[in-house]
């Protein structure tokens, strides 16, 4: 009777944790391309999404329409996440100046025919970094290729040296955008990995925070609450138990849970 009884327990219990996780929403997470070799995500995209209250899923780099598309089936949302420079001459019609990057052609491929995917069926989409970048050259706009080249009178240092849960410059955030509502700040001091940025808006979004010299550091789709990116990296900050930037993940799951009973 007593072994009946434990067995009984352990089943409720491990159905109690099925059923209870089967509520989160899935967050997928894209990912970038290790020559041919692997396909993966920085952990600190996944703890985000893990404390933030959502269950992460690393979304593996294809180039197939539909496998894309199955892959976004089983998902409630997606994180375009940090990496490479984008092509400038195939996505934006420029040539690249002497100091552009490193670029992977099939991730950009990918990335691109995922984020329009996502933001074609109304998924919730926040792009980080380059996954920011990306979002704005998806839907039509353009890149500073590298900043200390390319911004007159840029006198910030966006390549900072400084661990990734540690703010190095402020940044201005406009008074009741998606950013400020959700972190609840005007002026924050952010981390700072990139040398490109946002030059050109794409039509239909708009910037909603700049650094003292000008660059844009968030924006957000113009109408809606679900698509918004950020060139800073407030996963840094989230995945170290550091509270500032929670709200923009809290947010974003939110936002996910109102997808997932939309598609039901
Ligand atoms: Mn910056």
């Amino acid at each position: 009777m007593k072994r009946i009884l434990t067995f009984s327990l352990t089943l409720f219990l491990a159905f109690s944790l099925f059923a209870q996780g089967s509520n989160k929403p899935v967050i997928g997470i894209s990912s970038g391309w290790g020559g041919g070799s692997s396909t993966s995500a920085p952990l600190t995209y996944v703890e985000s999404v893990i404390r933030a209250g959502g269950v992460p899923m690393v979304i593996p780099l294809t180039e197939d329409p539909e496998l894309l598309a199955a892959m976004l089936d089983r998902v409630d949302a997606v994180i375009m996440t940090g990496g490479e420079d984008i092509d400038p001459l195939r996505w934006y019609g420029e040539e690249p100046v002497p100091a552009m990057g490193s670029v992977v052609p099939e991730r950009d491929a990918f990335d691109i025919a995922l984020i329009k995917m996502a933001v074609g069926r109304n998924m919730p989409v926040l792009g980080i970094c380059r996954g920011h970048q990306l979002m704005n050259v998806a839907f039509g706009g353009t890149l500073y290729q590298d900043i200390p080249s390319q911004v007159k009178g840029s006198s910030v240092k966006h390549r900072q040296k400084a661990p990734n849960y540690y703010g190095t410059h402020t940044i201005n955030i406009e008074k009741g955008s998606l950013l400020n509502r959700q972190i609840g700040l005007e002026k924050v001091a952010v981390n700072s990995y990139h040398h490109q940025a946002i030059k050109d808006l794409a039509p239909g979004f708009k910037a909603t925070a700049y650094s003292v010299d000008g660059v844009i550091e968030a924006m957000e789709k113009e109408g809606s609450s679900r698509v918004s990116g950020v060139q800073f990296h407030p996963e840094g900050f989230t995945s170290n138990n550091i509270n500032t930037f929670l709200g923009i993940f809290e947010h974003f799951i939110e936002e996910a849970k109102v997808y997932r009973a939309e598609k039901k």
